[in-house]
């Protein structure tokens, strides 16, 4: 991939991160997506350069790997392999998902985390940028193994984090049992009941609504921008989603609430297809409860069709839509995919997923004028009210779904305008990649710059 950049001190800048830090492939992705961005702020803020922010920000804090070695049900010992990459904490405690997929390497955590820096200040709480994971895989794993696992990663990881330090949450294979399983171990280890850990379970310290906060948080950006900008909403929509995780499934669940027909869900072995609607009740009991393939809905509900798609599940962006919600994987919307939904007719693409369009595509999106959000705004949803979350547990308190939801809404339609504004004020209108990618960094960059050389 060329990762040129047409200004002389960022393309410099580009060139040593790739230098830098080899093999990284999707970490130069997110910088380089973030660099082409900063080059309309840098006429306004030199700053930047003169305090050396940029070359600071693309270095973590901190990086950590570590062994976890667990004991499976056959009584073999496990090994894989453990991250937390602290990447800012300008503007307060690292947070940010564990993810847990065997495609999980340091690259891969490293781009999650930078990105995590910029979404987490467009929030506008107080909370800074970190990822972690492993290459561990929960998929066909028994419940004992999932608790080996984790609590194996824990007795490592309870070093490095803290509820004033590093609050880890959830991510692709990371849900509500894994999360569980880390809390009980951290809280045996330390003695302390504390927020350390945010998408904990209703009885024991979770928030209200934090389970939809992703999906839902996506569609309010959606709706926000298709009502001020195209005079529309999600209304008689016609909608393609990706996925059938967790933020799939309450993207699906807030669209259809919102008035729009989701006609397709995939996940990475196919896709289905039902131009009546997806049935949700038949999805989130065989995701949610059962943990089977799509492949299996189908055979309940007659009138959809499955697709095997070992590409990823790519070929759903064959489907003719209005709106296309990515909320898989990175890098699963390519240049080919982007021109298709364009030819198809489709209007607006929404990412739920963290990075799931490659650059090129992005770039084809927003010159053939489709309204295109990037995750980094518009799935800041889900870390918001994970910082809701950190405030109930130190006030003691528990919010009610509702006012929850309220605040969630809120802080994306502020996200919305901050973005809005943003890319308008440096001359690139509705260029939300733009917007977002310096509104985030504003924030983070001054606090940087108050804090002195650190
Ligand atoms: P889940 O594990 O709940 O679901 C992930 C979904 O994506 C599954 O349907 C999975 O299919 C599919 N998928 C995963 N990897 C691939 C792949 N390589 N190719 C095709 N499909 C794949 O994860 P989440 O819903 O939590 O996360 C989805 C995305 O949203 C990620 O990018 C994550 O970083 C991002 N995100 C999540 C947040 C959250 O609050 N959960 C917050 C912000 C961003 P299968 O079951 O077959 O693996």
């Amino acid at each position: 991939m060329d990762y040129t950049i047409d200004n002389e001190y960022l393309n410099g800048l580009m060139q040593k991160v790739i230098a830098k830090n080899p093999s990284e492939n999707e970490f130069h992705q997110a910088v380089f997506e973030f660099l082409e961005s900063v080059k309309y702020a840098l006429p306004t803020h030199p700053e930047l350069i003169d305090k050396q922010i940029l070359e600071r920000i693309v270095e973590p804090e901190r990086q950590i790997m570590f062994r976890v070695a667990w004991v499976d049900d056959n009584g073999k010992i496990q090994v894989n392999r453990g991250y937390r990459i602290q990447f800012n904490s300008a503007i307060g405690p690292y947070k940010g998902g564990l993810r847990l997929h065997p495609s999980v390497n340091l690259g891969i955590i490293k781009f999650l985390g930078f990105e995590q820096i910029f979404k987490n200040s467009l929030t506008g709480l107080p909370i800074g940028g970190g990822k972690g994971g492993s290459d561990f895989d929960p998929k066909g794993k028994s419940d004992n193994e999932v608790m080996a696992f984790c609590q194996s990663f824990m007795r490592e990881l309870y070093r490095h984090i803290g509820p004033d330090v590093d609050v880890p949450a959830g991510d692709i294979g990371t849900g509500a049992r894994e999360i569980g399983f880390l809390f009980g171990q951290y809280k045996k280890i330390v003695n302390e009941y504390t927020g350390v850990l945010t998408g904990k379970g209703l009885t024991w310290g979770g928030s209200l609504a934090r389970t939809e906060a992703t999906g839902y948080g996506l569609c309010y950006f959606v709706n926000c921008m298709l009502q001020k900008k195209m005079n529309t909403s999600f209304e008689g929509k016609t909608v393609v989603i990706s996925g059938s995780g967790n933020v799939a499934i309450y993207a699906n669940e807030k669209a259809t609430q919102l008035g729009a027909k989701v006609v397709a869900m995939s996940d990475s072995n196919g896709y289905i297809y039902d131009e009546n609607g997806i049935n949700l009740d038949v999805i989130k009991r065989l995701k949610e409860v059962e943990r089977k393939r799509i492949s299996e809905y189908v055979n309940e509900v007659p009138t959809a069709k499955y697709t095997a798609d070992e590409n990823g599940s790519k070929g759903i962006w064959t489907i003719p839509c209005d709106i296309a919600l990515p909320c898989a994987t990175q890098n699963e919307l390519n240049l080919e995919s982007a021109k298709t939904l364009v030819a198809n007719g489709c209007k607006v693409v929404g990412e739920g997923a963290n990075m799931p369009t490659t650059p090129d595509a992005t770039e084809y999106l927003l010159s053939n004028g489709i309204y295109f959000t990037p995750g980094k705004a518009s799935n800041a949803g889900g870390v918001a009210t994970s910082a809701l979350e950190m405030c109930q547990n130190s006030a003691r308190l528990s919010w009610t779904f509702e006012e929850v939801d309220a605040k969630l809404k809120g802080i994306m339609e502020n996200i919305f305008e901050n973005c809005d504004k943003t890319a308008e004020e440096v001359g690139c209108p509705n260029n939300y990649v733009v917007g977002a990618n310096i509104a985030g960094l504003l924030k983070v960059a001054s606090a940087m710059e108050a804090q002195g050389c650190i």
